[in-house]
């Protein structure tokens, strides 16, 4: 059963949801959840909307609508297996200073997995929208 406590993510932008599919499929809102989960220890009927949400964002990215900062962070991890790709100078910085070098990525299997995920596809009808 639900419980008092402090407010969750998804209530600060006190905007009013959009309720036709594609509308909110397109919707940011769908990606504002956090997964804190706080609100399925408060909802007096039980509904996880943790889940609710994830499947939303699973059927909008199928529909191509991934924001932006989420699309590019994809990306990158498609081309390099980080979410982050490091710059040349700073690797020939921290050899130069003597550090160890960074932990290896195989870029090329984490690619294989998110294509064979369906990630690639994904990010393909992502872009297609963004024109
Ligand atoms: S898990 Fe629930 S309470 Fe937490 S951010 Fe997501 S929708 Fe909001």
């Amino acid at each position: 059963m639900g419980q008092q406590g402090e407010g969750a993510p998804c209530e600060k932008p006190k905007r009013s949801f959009p309720w036709g599919m594609e509308e909110l499929l397109a919707s940011k809102e769908i990606w504002l959840c956090a997964s804190c989960f706080t609100c399925v220890d408060r909802c007096p009927r039980d509904v996880d909307f943790t889940y609710i949400s994830l499947a939303l964002r699973n059927l909008a990215a199928r529909e191509g609508y991934i924001p932006e900062a989420s699309r590019v962070v994809a990306s990158t991890i498609m081309e390099v297996g980080l979410a982050y790709k490091i710059p040349a100078s700073r690797l020939r910085a921290r050899e130069k200073e003597g550090l160890p070098p960074l932990p290896s990525v195989d870029a090329e299997q984490v690619k294989a997995l998110l294509e064979a995920a369906g990630l690639g596809e994904v990010l393909a009808k992502a872009s297609s929208r963004r024109g």
